[in-house]
């Protein structure tokens, strides 16, 4: 029986996993510092509200129950040795495999940026997205009961980076706004609410054409979001955030879309890491120097046919896949395949019911409503058993176009709690007049 250690359940992690779990000649560990795996696609809609935490996050035994060669352990790997292909979690346990697989995603980057990692919320794990929505469901409530916060940024949120990440936000928020002034705090000053969308390019979108970024930002503006492009957010603060022109935003919620870099883990393995903190991988995913250890997914810098390939779900979905029958090769004793990635294209949401798509690899481009469709037809594919395709499918579809509840439950208080009598605050707020 061959071991094989699989770190981090993931798009890639899991797809590996379930490809191996068919071989009887294969025990699969698969170590995970959550007990489920996160469909960060969906993290904004959970962030503004739109839907539950429990349609973005999947029990990770679920994914892989009826398979008794597969093992999960909800731990956080704190280092590995990459000669013996061994790993070493956070309790002091040890796992060693005869393959040793790391695919532990990425983490948010604030690049050094001053106050970044102590006031703003990322929008990286399932976790982030329910502070962020706890922290925008808090500042309503505080509203409603004193109006007068509005003076002080509580109705004002700014969104870091246009990338797709930022835009779905910015756009998400929008439509919250929205739903939540006819339905749910109806006797707010909604026109006092402000959603700024910041970055120091001069576009959305970075990677679609002009087409669809034009779209974006016709349909961001119409959702009233404030774009500001050219300046970069060079500090956040507890109650406002600083652009490079001089311009302060009052705000109590910053929200973080600014970039990402590899798992810390990625510093804990004694190798010489690559772009963006991430492992440079050989075509077959192995890591030159250690025979048996593959980097997939957004832990690893990826090259397909026409240079590196970009951090999404489906190209750590193919790589996992195609590490488990490569492994399966080696063990045959048979000469592995190349990686061959299927590019499905690149898309994004900007509302209800108004997206981008660019699909394929010629990137055939649609907006609006069919743009949106095939949003929702290529993400049911990423979703691993065939039942939560079809149900989250139909949530998706229901929520979005069915116009269903705000999911305005506060459920972590302590966790966001607005400190609206800081010092700092006070005194910023008394110099700016
Ligand atoms: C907000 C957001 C929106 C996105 N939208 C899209 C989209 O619309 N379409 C698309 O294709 N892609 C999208 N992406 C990118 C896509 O989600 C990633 O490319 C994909 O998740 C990468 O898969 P992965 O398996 O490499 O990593 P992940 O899915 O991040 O999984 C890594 C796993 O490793 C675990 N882990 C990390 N460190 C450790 C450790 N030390 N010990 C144990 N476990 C650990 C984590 O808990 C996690 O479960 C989005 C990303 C974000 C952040």
């Amino acid at each position: 029986m061959k071991r094989v250690v699989i770190v981090g359940g993931g798009f890639a992690g899991v797809s590996c996993a379930r490809r191996l779990t068919s071989n009887p000649g294969v025990h699969v560990t698969l170590i995970d510092k959550n007990n489920y795996q996160q469909f960060q696609p969906l993290l904004y809609q959970v962030a503004t509200a739109l839907l539950g935490p429990g349609k973005a996050g999947f029990s990770l035994r679920s994914l892989l129950r009826g398979h008794a060669n597969v093992d999960v352990k909800l731990a956080e790997v704190v280092s590995a040795n990459l000669t013996t292909r061994t790993v070493e979690t956070a309790d002091g346990k040890k796992y060693q495999g005869d393959f040793l697989i790391l695919a532990a995603g990425a983490q948010v980057n604030f690049f050094g940026t001053t106050g970044a990692d102590k006031y703003a919320y990322p929008l990286y794990s399932l976790r982030d997205a329910e502070l962020l929505r706890s922290r925008i469901l808090m500042l309503l409530e505080s509203v409603d009961r004193e109006p007068s916060l509005i003076e002080q940024g509580a109705l004002n949120f700014v969104v870091v980076g246009a990338g797709p990440t930022g835009t779905e936000t910015a756009g998400s928020l929008g439509h919250l706004i929205e739903t939540a002034k006819k339905d749910l705090y109806n006797s707010l000053e909604w026109t006092k609410a402000q959603v700024f969308l910041v970055d120091h390019g001069h576009t959305v979108l970075n990677g679609f054409s002009k087409k669809s970024q034009e779209y974006a930002v016709g349909k961001l503006e119409r959702q009233g979001v404030q774009i500001r492009f050219g300046v970069a957010v060079e500090e956040v603060h507890s109650g406002h955030v600083l652009l490079s022109d001089g311009t302060r935003i009052l705000t109590r919620t910053a929200i973080w879309a600014g970039g990402l870099k590899a798992s810390s883990l990625s510093d804990a393995l004694g190798i010489q890491t690559g772009r963006g903190g991430r492992i440079d991988v050989q075509p077959d995913f192995s890591i030159a120097g250690f025979p048996g250890v593959y980097a997939l997914g957004d832990f690893a810098n990826i090259t397909g046919a026409d240079g590196p390939l970009p951090q999404l779900a489906s190209v750590a979905q193919q790589a996992g896949y195609y590490c488990a029958h490569h492994i399966a090769a080696a063990i045959a004793g048979k000469p592995g395949k190349p990686f061959h990635y299927f590019d499905k294209g690149i898309m994004a949401m900007i509302g209800r019911n108004a997206a981008v798509a660019e699909l394929g690899k010629k990137r055939h481009e649609m907006t609006g409503p069919i743009a949106f469709a095939a949003w929702l037809g290529v993400h049911a594919l990423l979703l691993i058993p065939n039942r939560a395709k079809i149900e989250a499918f139909l949530d998706w579809a229901w929520d979005y176009f069915g116009g269903s509840n705000v999911n305005a439950v506060l459920d972590r208080p302590e966790q966001v709690a607005v400190n609206w009598q800081a010092d700092e605050e006070k005194q910023m707020l008394q110099k700016i007049g």
